[in-house]
């Protein structure tokens, strides 16, 4: 890139529209093309790819063959019947993962989509990263992530970390240097010229190296290796039913010559497909998939409560949390800054709105100087409205200013920038030096917490002039600010000074004179102590962890009900970092209000909590804010925060709101819980399966499943249970209980009794069925086997019903009626179970069944509800209610 050279477009000024139109034509817009994901044809590759569903094949084909040589038609629809049947099943499980896909791809387009800064037409503009062209002026602000190559071209030093690009994680850049797309703004603003946009900009090239980081999430990983343990299993009872299958065959001299013969052969081949059957009946390949269904379904629908998810983990792990750290700015209030009032030069102004023009301009000058030259933000226009792009505390100054008939933008651009320090939540401060018209020396320009701002001043205006600072005025302001704080404002305090030029950046934060300090109301949001109340109902803490001081958050806390009583702790940063990691972890349960910290201290506070066992969500907004998101088990970034936070984030909160951070723990409960109810309904089939068809080999009863119907089996198991149970929407009751800890097992006490119980009930009532006339009395084989079949998938359609349930206190009935995917699901299910039996004679291997059987059947399947229930009562028994 160095040796492109930057297009002359001048930084006050930027592209005109119809610059901006030719260079769109010319080079392009910052689009980059879309990385490969799996087509439907790579999913059913992958699908055939399994070994069982390879053999499966040949064993049909072999079938096929023999029918063609022996002539036999009832081969020839046994081999077509299981062809159809794996086609069936693998078709669903492609198609459920392509929908799964489809989510995704649409919601990582919305979650990479972002607002960037470019100066047009004279005007800063807030348009979408992707709209850039080569030769736009960009502005570049501490916390940005670049979104294409660039030079620098104006305002102070930039600290830029590179390392996805040069491997650099810290490196200064100076006016003239290069800057790489997607590198993050540590430190420094300015404006920066594109030189290079999309797929050819150095990130673009990057970008297509390294694809797409993979996306299975510990939840994933879990299923995976538990599916493999019992794919194994299956696989040991597929070969001993093998085994079985031969042996009885031969005792019974089934076959009449056994030898190199078509009878040996076809033998041998249909003990080989029922093994195979029992395999891919056995292996799970429905629990990765509900995982991947109920993520997708999940992050889709987290996005309409602006939530969007960056790190799908963070889905399943929000609904563990046991603790959120919330920001108050934005996340607990409204955000909306509002200007209250001022002591500007000593006088105390109440009537912000009562200043006009040109008195204003006159006493007030200097000052609109620095809340114009010493910030970033701007106001910019979004949809017909004027918003804050930047800090929302700059710009409760600069709409404040707009309001009295003052633009600060003339200002800003006329002034010559020589020094800068950003604002950040660790120096609580911003400086901006720049030149003086008509003096050698510069003007230096500071804001932030007032008693920052006081510990760099030796002098203070006041209404005679400018007096020198004594222990009395400090009081006086410290005083003024704490009453204000207990109102929960927020102060900022502001000072100003002469420095010869050449004054290094440190020497300029000292010996200022103090001239203003100002009060800025941002109410609670009207919804958050309902949210904070909820949490509380659902064993989850909330603390307020924010930069404003102890008064401000304590009385932001009472009024979101987060702070109590007089036993809670709220503590400034100071304290919190004299304490030893002991004497802090002793006071963590009483704390709710960390102020005046610094990012440190909320990386720390996380760290401590984690090491008692809590499960941390915590919300950041800032650039250093970035190190407690990544510690965090889950971090929230502010939609309207850094991007650089919001890259070190899991989740984005895409409103800044705390609701929706509550919504999120009530969606990860909803997941886990959706797999854990798939997961309880799978083993309890695979056991009943399993143990039916081995039985039957060995007592030499043949098949009384048949391959195709275990198929059939298998895929209401895995594609439509997956689907019914894993979308299930997520219950209030859900906040009702405790969050499941870190480690919580998979499978829960409750559902290995319910696994365990009703697998073993279901498989004693088929030997009934298998070995007895007690209810059913028939020498038709085909007869006695279909109704087998029948009470087999009846069983499976109730026992689907009793895995809503995978509490012993919870009723599986609750909220059934809301539940429409999963009453529409299992309705197809009934409907084509009928089908199959009275009309898929020869497919299936079935007859159709009388009314008789039919109400037996299905009277027999519903057995199962009561079984449950009593497993449930039992444990409620046996157990304390969590
Ligand atoms: P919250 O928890 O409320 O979101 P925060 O952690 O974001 O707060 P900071 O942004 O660190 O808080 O603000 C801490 C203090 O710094 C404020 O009380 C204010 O006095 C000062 N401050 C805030 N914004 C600015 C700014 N843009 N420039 C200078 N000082 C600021």
């Amino acid at each position: 890139m160095s040796n492109v050279v930057a297009p002359d477009t001048d930084a006050i000024t930027g592209l005109t529209s119809a610059q901006v139109e030719a260079s769109r034509a010319d080079h392009g817009r910052n689009q980059f093309s879309p990385l490969e994901v799996p087509t439907w044809f790579d999913l059913v590759k992958d699908a055939v790819a399994d070994p069982m569903i390879k053999v499966l094949l040949v064993c049909a084909a072999v079938a096929l063959v023999l029918a063609a040589t022996s002539g036999e038609s009832h081969e020839l629809v046994d081999g077509l019947a299981i062809m159809a049947a794996v086609v069936v099943v693998t078709g669903v499980g492609v198609l459920n993962q392509l929908r799964a896909q489809r989510d995704y791809t649409a919601l990582d387009a919305v979650a990479s989509q972002e607002r960037v800064r470019v100066i047009r037409d004279s005007e800063v503009q807030d348009i979408d990263s992707d709209e850039l062209v080569y030769g736009d002026v960009l502005e570049v602000n501490t916390g940005d992530v670049l979104p294409a190559d660039a030079v620098f071209i104006r305002g102070s030093d930039l600290l830029v970390n590179e390392a996805a690009i040069t491997g650099e994680p810290d490196t200064a850049k100076t006016i003239g240097e290069d800057l790489f797309g997607s590198s993050r703004v540590l430190d420094g603003s300015g404006r920066a010229v594109v030189v290079a946009v999309g797929d050819s900009s150095v990130f673009g090239a990057v970008r297509r190296e390294v694809g797409e980081r993979d996306k299975t999430t510990p939840l994933e990983e879990r299923l995976d290796s538990l599916a493999g343990t019992i794919g194994k299993v299956g696989t040991y009872a597929a070969a001993l039913t093998f085994f079985a299958l031969i042996g009885s065959g031969i005792y019974r001299s089934e076959v009449a010559e056994l030898g190199l013969n078509t009878d040996t052969l076809n033998f041998v081949l249909s003990a080989l497909t029922i093994a195979i059957t029992i395999v891919v009946v056995a292996v799970p390949e429905g629990l990765p998939l509900a995982v991947t269904l109920s993520l997708a379904y999940t992050t889709r629908k987290m996005a309409n409560d602006n939530a969007l998810v960056r790190e799908l983990s963070a889905c399943e792990t929000m609904g563990a949390a046991t603790i959120v750290c919330s920001d108050k700015t934005g996340t607990l209030t409204e955000g909306l800054m509002t200007l209250r009032s001022a002591t500007i030069a000593g006088a105390v102004v109440t009537d912000l709105e009562g200043l006009s023009g040109a008195e204003f301009g006159e006493v007030y000058g200097p000052l609109l100087e620095a809340i114009s030259v010493n910030s970033s933000a701007d106001l910019v226009e979004r949809d017909g409205e004027t918003v804050v792009a930047g800090n929302s505390t700059e710009g409760a100054l600069l709409r404040w200013m707009r309001e009295q008939g003052i633009e600060y933008r003339p200002l800003r651009d006329a002034a010559t920038t020589v020094a800068r320090r950003e604002f950040n939540s660790s120096r609580k401060y911003m400086m901006t030096a720049v030149t003086t018209p008509g003096s050698e020396a510069n003007t230096v320009y500071l804001k932030g917490a007032p008693e920052i701002v006081l510990g760099a001043c030796t002098h203070i205006e006041t209404p005679e002039g400018v007096a020198e600072l004594d222990d009395v005025d400090r009081a006086r302001i410290v005083e003024d600010v704490r009453a204000h704080a207990t109102m929960g404002n927020r102060t900022l305090g502001f000072a100003t000074g002469l420095k010869p030029a050449g004054t290094d950046d440190d020497a300029l934060v000292v010996g200022l004179t103090f001239s203003a300090l100002f009060v800025i109301s941002d109410p609670i949001r009207a919804e958050v102590p309902a949210a904070v109340e909820r949490c509380r109902g659902a064993g989850v803490r909330v603390m307020i962890i924010t930069g404003d001081i102890k008064e401000t958050g304590a009385e932001i806390g009472r009024q979101a009900g987060i702070v109590r009583s007089d036993d809670e702790l709220v503590l400034e940063g100071e304290e919190f970092r004299l304490m030893s990691d002991d004497e802090a972890t002793a006071k963590l349960r009483s704390i709710v209000v960390l102020a005046r910290a610094l990012p440190d201290d909320k990386k720390r506070m996380v760290e401590l909590l984690q090491a008692t066992g809590d499960v941390v969500a915590v919300t950041g907004d800032g650039v250093n804010d970035a190190p407690a998101l990544v510690t965090a088990d889950v971090g929230f970034a502010m939609g309207s925060g850094s991007k650089v936070a919001r890259e070190a984030s899991d989740i984005v909160l895409v409103d800044d709101n705390f609701v929706s951070l509550v919504k999120a723990i009530r969606w990860g409960r909803s997941v886990f819980e959706n797999i854990r109810k798939f997961l309880q309904f799978q083993l309890t089939v695979n056991v009943a399966a399993l143990t039916t068809a081995f039985l039957a080999a060995l007592l030499g009863k043949g098949t009384p499943l048949t391959a195709v119907q275990l198929l059939w089996v298998n895929l209401i198991m895995d594609s439509l249970a997956a689907l019914a149970l894993a979308l299930e929407p997520p219950r209030d009751e859900l906040f009702d209980q405790p969050p499941h800890g870190r480690n919580e097992p998979l499978i829960s006490t409750a559902m290995w009794s319910h696994v365990i119980v009703l697998g073993t009930f279901m498989f004693v009532v088929l030997q009934i069925i298998l070995n007895t006339d007690w209810l059913i009395a028939t020498d038709d084989t085909v007869y006695r086997y279909t109704f087998l079949f029948n009470v087999f998938v009846w069983f499976q359609i109730w026992n689907e019903l009793n895995c809503r349930s995978v509490r012993f206190y919870r009723s599986p009935f609750r909220g059934l009626r809301d539940s429409r995917s999963f009453l529409a699901i299992v309705a197809l299910i009934v409907v084509l179970q009928v089908g199959l039996i009275q009309f898929g004679g020869s497919v299936f291997s079935t007859t159709p069944l009388a009314a008789r059987e039919w109400v037996l059947s299905i009277v027999i399947g519903a057995t199962v509800l009561i079984v449950g229930a009593l497993v449930r009562l039992g444990g409620r028994a046996l157990t304390s209610r969590p």
